[in-house]
Order: structure tokens, then sequence, then C-alpha cells
């Protein structure tokens, strides 16, 4: 239960953040046409996109601009709308490490959101956005990227501007949506390792902090009432297409493991877990994510992660790119490059999730940002329906 002055003041928050998103809330339902009208007409939607790749883009793609053109999509009269987005990692295209010159552009790109401000972003780090293992920790990701708005002169960011504010770190932090809570965690250079980020390309295998792992947990067990997200570059062991062991490459005619959706360097890195979240707390494939899951089934609803860009009916592992475990949806969003990737692995696409007040389903949409797999736009035969454990509410109408 909520004492009510905190009643009151998460219902401020929420008005101010309407205000913020330019709804006005003293409109009566219908006046406003349905693609501006979602908080009056219970729908919260939740664009979802990851591995825009932008540099490598614009260079191999002739000046493609892969953030920029998503966005334009997205706000384009045969686009979608959309009250937030969460940006999943591997915003930057570089093989080596990510350098300022990206920064900028990344910056500039964003700036093509005309009918939504940066804010309404909602980013985490992925495995490409890492720095050099002897830099300062992500330097390049912070100072660009920037979630908490540390650095506003570079990334444009200011923390005030939040629709719905931030708690936590660059590295890990929480947002709530009415009873939706967002747990959003980046992607690190492992501690342990000795090579890394500048030399094995975009050193795959997902990782995150002991500190990261327990925050997590925390926030799982002390929100039970909530409908939880949890959002990470990389998906957990078994769950999408290609998380398996090992399942991130291929063999050659001789049975030698080669580059498939993730670069392999022989003898090098930890190839094994190269298509999901592998490192906790320094263990190699910990399972403790997974364990939390596996003790209390559907306590998060959803597990929203990237990575692997493949086609849309890839089901490489016998997994899709939408499946249920230990209670959870776990959705494979990957991704909006082009060109990171062989042709047939990058078919530019995103997400659309669509929350209904008073409702326990929220429906989830791909949307093709190219015709490379089928006509640019919505796909349909994607669609799904997805149960969550409790209804979706909406904090105007819970506490008005
Ligand atoms: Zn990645």
């Amino acid at each position: 239960m909520l004492h009510n002055s905190a009643m009151n003041s998460r219902r401020r928050d929420f008005l101010r953040s309407l205000a913020a998103l330019g709804f006005s809330t003293f409109l009566p339902a219908g006046t406003l046409s349905q693609s501006t009208a979602s908080p009056q007409s219970g729908k919260f939607r939740v664009w979802v996109f990851s591995d825009p790749h932008v540099g490598r883009d614009l260079k191999y793609g002739n000046g493609r601009e892969s953030l920029a053109d998503a966005i334009r999509q997205s706000e384009s009269p045969s686009g979608f709308d959309w009250d937030i987005a969460l940006d999943l990692g591997d915003i930057s295209g570089d093989v080596g490490l990510p350098k300022d010159a990206e920064g900028e552009e990344v910056v500039r790109q964003f700036d093509a959101l005309k009918k939504h401000r940066r804010e309404q972003v909602y980013d985490l780090g992925g495995n490409h956005d890492r720095s050099g293992l002897d830099e300062p920790q992500e330097w390049w990701w912070r100072k660009w990227v920037d979630p908490t708005g540390e650095h506003t002169q570079f990334s444009h960011v200011g923390a005030s501007k939040r629709p719905f504010p931030i708690e936590g770190t660059w590295e890990r932090y929480s947002f709530r949506v009415g009873n939706l809570l967002f747990l959003m965690m980046g992607d690190i250079n492992e501690p342990s390792q000795k090579l890394g980020r500048g030399t094995l390309g975009g050193n795959p295998a997902g990782v995150v902090s002991g500190d990261t792992f327990r925050w997590w947990q925390r926030m799982v067990e002390q929100n039970a009432s909530s409908i939880i997200i949890s959002a990470h570059h990389y998906v957990l062991k078994n769950t999408t297409v290609a998380s398996g062991d090992w399942e991130g490459f291929r063999r050659d005619e001789k049975g030698q493991w080669k580059d498939w959706y993730h670069g392999y360097y022989e003898g090098k890195g930890s190839p094994r877990g190269a298509s999901y979240l592998y490192w906790v707390d320094s263990k190699q494939d910990s399972g403790a994510f997974e364990n939390v899951l596996n003790a209390s089934p559907g306590r998060v609803d959803l597990w929203l992660g990237a990575h692997t860009h493949t086609a849309p009916n890839d089901t490489y592992g016998g997994k899709s790119h939408i499946e249920q475990r230990w209670g959870t949806t776990f959705i494979n969003v990957a991704g909006l490059t082009k060109y990171m990737g062989s042709p047939q692995n990058c078919i530019p696409r995103s997400w659309v999730l669509t929350f209904t007040e008073a409702s326990d389903e929220v429906a989830a949409q791909c949307y093709l940002h190219t015709s490379d797999f089928a006509p640019q736009g919505w796909f349909p035969k994607f669609d799904r329906v997805i149960k969550l454990t409790k209804p979706f509410r909406m904090p105007a109408k819970s506490a008005a």
C-alpha cells in the first residue's frame, strides 16, 4: 500500500510526465486522434530497438543512418506512436574501440527526434559500446549516451527532462510507469579478462558485475506487486535463438569454428557464451539470473535483450526470437543494423510493446525498417500477445 502523500506525489509526477510528453490531461476522451492519445485511450506504448551500430552502417551503407532512419520512420505517418523507447545497446558500430567522432554522430542522429524528446529514450550499453580495458570504465558510452545525464554538454540528455525519472547509475537503473518496473542493466568489460575490447573485436559474451546482479535480485524480491521488465543487451542462456553454448558460431567444412552471428577468435575470449549473459560477478556461465528466475517463476514478466542479429524466421538451436522460460517471456529485439554481420542475418527491425490499462496482456509487434525480408513496415506474422502476471495500471487513473 502506498501512503497517501506518496500517492499524491506519484500522481503529480505522472501529470508532470504527461505535460513533458506534450499531453494535456484535461482533454476529454476522443478529442485527440488515436495516434497521439495514448494516456487517454489507456494505452502505453514502448518502442524497443537495439544494435544500430551507427558508425558501421554509415560507413558500409553509403551513409545509411541506422538510428536516425528508424526514428524518422517511427515518427512518419506510416510509422507508429510511442510513449517511451528502450535502446538495448550496441549503438557503436566500431569493431575497435568507440571514438568521439562516432559519439558526435550518435547525438546528431538522435536529433532526428521531432515529436519526442531525447529523454523519452532509455538506453543501456552493449558490448560494442565498451571502451578499452585500460581506459576509464565505459567512458565513451557514459559521455555520449549517458542515461543519467551526467555529461549533458556532450550527450544532450538532461536528467530532469526524463518523463519517468531514473533511479540508479549508468551501469544499472530503474524507472517506473504505473505498476511497470523497468530494470535496465548495462554490459561492461569483464574485470578478470586481460584481452577484450580493442583486441577481440566486439569481444562477445555478456557481462554484469556482482553489484548489478545483487541490485537486480533485490529489486525483483522487493517489488512483487509490480510488472517487472528486465533489460540487458544479452538474453539469458538457452532462451531465444542461438543463445546456447557455442551457438554464436558455425563450423566450417573442416570442423573448425568460424564467425557466424558473432566474431570468433581462436583460443581467445569466452566464445562459448558469445550469445548470452555469460559472466556474472566474474563467474563464467554462472547461472545466477537463471537460478533466481527458476526459484520463483513469473516474478519477472519480460526479459528484453538483443545482440544476436539474425533473420526473423531463424530458430537456430531450436529457439525462436520470443520464448518463455521460468514464467518469463524473453524477446530478442535485435537489431537496426544492416551491415554488422552477413546480409541474411541483418534484417533491420524493432518492436513495439503496447500495454493497456487494466489488461493483463501486452501486444508485441515487429516493425521492419527496410524491405530486405518483407515489405517495409509492420510484419504481422510476428505479432504476439503476451500474458502478464497482473493487469497494467496507469498512475493517472489509479490515483485520480
Ligand atoms: Zn552486441
